[in-house]
């Protein structure tokens, strides 16, 4: 592909042509211009990440809180203040596993741990109130809007996989559940795979599955220090699925793409 300026363009579109072709996104094809769009770059596998991204975690998260809020904590503090506190402990515990501090598999039972000290349940059983926590977050596999069309329609036309931090116990029922494990070219499950994004061995175990090469794979999450880390690890392309609010912390490079939902990438991938 070559850029030729030969073409009788205003001088001012040439220039906003050249920094264009500089980005990468568009080009010149005889005396046409063309943009390029996500379906010339030569990707064959989307890596997705599964709660916030495909999946709506909250409504799973309200389930699981609910159930437990009802066997363990109704006499001793209202559901609101519960919550709260279960799901600020819940992100610490998150952070810690990010953090390589903590094991998944150590996570249902340290949460319920924890929260039960929090409300100064002593007694309380964690080991099973970890186990049915995860049993209500199970139960429920919500798509997020949209994500569903656009996740099957893509399955068409590309390799697509799940690489997850979430617990076995709770992403495998709901993969299930919404009936999409044969369309999987790869199912990474940290607490499975022995290896937790950002680590790059989740991401190589994810490509090595799918037989794909990295430079051939697109990622999307819509976390940064789990998703985007482990797709810069991995010398993988990043499309960050933007949670509302959120700005890229300033050490991270702009990530290849920017969407505010799943249901966008229809438009970027044709
Ligand atoms: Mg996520």
């Amino acid at each position: 592909m070559e850029l030729s300026f030969s073409i009788n363009y205003p001088l001012c579109f040439r220039l906003v042509l050249w920094a264009a072709f500089m980005e990468n996104s568009c080009c010149v094809v005889g005396d046409r211009i063309k943009v390029l769009a996500m379906a010339d770059l030569p990707y064959e596998l989307i890596l997705f990440d599964v709660d916030h991204t495909l999946l709506d975690f909250e409504a799973s998260e309200e389930n699981a809180l609910e159930i437990c809020w009802e066997e363990y904590f109704r006499q001793a503090v209202d559901f609101g203040t519960y919550a709260a506190a279960f799901r600020k402990i819940n992100l610490g515990i998150w952070h810690e596993v990010e953090a390589g501090k903590l094991k998944p598999v150590h996570v249902s039972q340290e949460r319920a741990r924890r929260v039960l000290r929090h409300f100064g349940l002593r007694g309380g059983d964690a080991a099973k109130l970890g186990r049915r926590f995860a049993e209500g977050l199970a139960a429920v596999a919500k798509w997020l809007p949209g994500a569903e069309t656009t996740f099957r329609t893509l399955a068409k036309r590309y390799k697509v996989g799940l690489v997850t931090n979430g617990l076995t116990t709770v992403q495998h029922p709901r993969a299930d559940a919404l009936e999409i494990k044969p369309l999987l070219s790869t199912f990474q499950i940290s607490e499975e795979a022995g290896i937790m994004k950002p680590r790059i061995g989740i991401f190589e175990k994810a490509l090595k599955e799918a037989g794909c090469s990295a430079d051939k794979t697109l990622m999307v999450g819509d976390s940064v220090r789990s998703d985007f880390q482990g797709a810069i690890n991995a010398e993988i392309d990043f499309c960050w699925v933007r949670p509302v609010h959120a700005t890229m912390p300033f050490q991270f490079p702009k990530p290849a793409y920017g969407i505010e939902s799943v249901e966008e990438l229809n438009a970027l991938l044709p």
